[in-house]
């Protein structure tokens, strides 16, 4: 299919006439339809468009339209009321929502982050100027083809992310874009032009007013991207500085020691490179040297040590994702792999199942993956041995759930049931017998057998 660009007050003509395969699905183009045929405009709009000139599959497509959304809720049989103050309807077709919005333009924003008011407009130039990025502002439908007013394809085309209009102003309207553009920079490999740039490290202290939730949502899409090496330009744009001063600390930390060839910051950076892109993976090679700085001490030949930084790492890690409202369950994970970053026990069976316990089976492969990463981002001083202990710890691993061993006291061969038919009274006697034998499992697995531990504990009662 042909679109082309329908610029009516284009910054850069872009001549050019792609061959671009929208596909619109069925149910987009049916929404489109539905409104077309009542009289109404209708786009697909924002990050599907560019999605699919990407060549990229969309998360989700979403819907601008001149409709009102008293208008919208009539059209469609299923629809419920999502953000209708901002204009928003979400459509439920075939069981997806898809956001149909009516176009608006907002109104002024006093205080960095919210319009005051939100009005809606007939015109689709108007709610496109409103978007952050040319590349995010562009609209789609069969009838117009798209409609490009910004330059978005070009900028597309160059690799390059630039704020719609004046950079300042629109920063200054909504401080948190400034964090967007460099999420997006992440997401795509893309630059920042270089006003939009400067506009961010203007206004970068501006972040402050922006809530912790909404930085959290940019700052996870950007760590567990293809380049989570951007949080460097979090750091040069002066935007780390507001929400995470630890990082920047981070990154002006030296490592005088054979182990290492970069500062703090920038091992954390290659760190984050060498692990699969999940959240909370990320988040662990994030945060998991956050107190190296507070560590740090010179020994008489010069060389820095780190003392204690994981237990104080984990501290600082859970401080700062309360801060960013992180909610419990990630906060305890990344916490246990920062704790246990540097542990290197002797690989016997005794010491790992006893690791094994002490992260939970659970965290465990995540365990050896932060380990691995780590070791990558270090130099090549031992490399070798250091791969080689982790490889022994993962096999030692294996060994030990294809064993079946007691790792936990529900693993034990006999339970609290079997207790309080011997007669051991309900409470806590009956915790404290199994611990004890549990403590003997771990030690000694063979100890993990029904008649031997029913035995001892008839022995305990004598
Ligand atoms: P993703 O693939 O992450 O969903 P997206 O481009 O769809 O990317 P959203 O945050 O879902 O990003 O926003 C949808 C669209 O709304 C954007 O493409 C942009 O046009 C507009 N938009 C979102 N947030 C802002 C903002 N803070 N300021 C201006 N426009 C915004
Ligand atoms: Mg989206």
């Amino acid at each position: 299919m042909f679109v082309h660009a329908a610029a009516s007050q284009p910054r850069n003509l872009y001549i050019g006439v792609k061959l671009i395969n929208m596909n619109l699905p069925a149910d987009v183009s049916n929404i489109i339809n539905v409104l077309e045929s009542n009289g109404h405009e209708a786009y697909a709009v924002g990050g599907c468009v560019r999605d699919c000139i990407l060549g990229k599959i969309p998360n989700d497509w979403d819907i601008t339209t001149s409709a009102k959304p008293e208008e919208v809720k009539s059209l469609f049989e299923r629809t419920f009321d999502t953000g209708i103050e901002h204009g928003t309807v979400t459509v439920l077709l075939s069981g997806v929502g898809y956001e149909v919005t009516t176009y608006r333009v907002d109104g002024k924003y006093n205080d960095g982050r919210h319009p005051e008011s939100v009005t809606f407009t007939a015109s689709l130039e108007e709610d496109l100027k409103r978007r952050d990025f040319t590349i995010n502002a562009m609209a789609y439908n069969d009838s117009r083809g798209l409609v490009d007013l910004f330059g978005g394809q070009q900028d597309l085309d160059n690799k390059v992310i630039r704020a719609v209009g004046n950079p300042h102003s629109r920063f200054e309207e909504d401080a948190l874009r400034m964090l967007r553009a460099l999420r997006f920079s992440a997401q795509l490999g893309f630059d920042i032009e270089d006003t939009t740039r400067q506009a961010i490290r203007d206004l970068a202290p501006s972040l402050s007013k922006i809530s912790a939730e909404r930085i959290q949502v940019e700052l996870v899409k950007l760590i567990v991207s293809d380049h989570p090496d951007r949080m460097v330009d979090v750091y040069e744009t002066g935007l780390s500085r507001v929400f995470f001063p630890e990082f920047d600390t981070m990154m002006a930390c030296d490592q005088l020691n054979k182990h290492h060839c970069y500062t703090v910051g920038m091992h954390t950076v290659h760190a984050m490179e060498n692990i699969r892109a999940d959240k909370v993976l990320r988040l662990a090679m994030l945060l998991h040297d956050i107190a190296k700085p507070n560590c740090k001490t010179v020994d008489e030949k010069g060389q820095n040590h780190f003392k204690g930084h994981p237990i104080k790492g984990a501290d600082m890690a859970k401080d700062f994702l309360r801060r960013l409202k992180f909610d419990n369950d990630t906060i305890d994970k990344v916490q246990v792999l920062v704790r246990n970053h540097d542990e290197r026990p002797e690989i016997s069976q005794r010491n790992v199942r006893r690791m094994i316990i002490r992260v939970g089976q659970d965290n465990f492969c995540n365990l050896l993956a932060v380990k691995r990463a780590d070791a990558l981002a270090q130099s090549d001083y031992h490399r070798a041995e250091k791969m080689a202990y982790i490889d022994g710890l993962q096999a030692m691993y294996e060994t030990i759930l294809a064993q079946g061993d007691c790792l936990a006291i529900k693993d034990l061969k006999v339970s609290g049931k079997d207790l309080i038919e011997l007669g051991i009274p309900q409470g806590k006697k009956i915790g404290e017998i199994l611990q004890i034998l549990f403590d003997e499992a771990v030690e000694n697995p063979e100890t993990n057998n029904r008649d031997y531990q029913l035995n001892k504990v008839l022995d305990m009662l004598k």
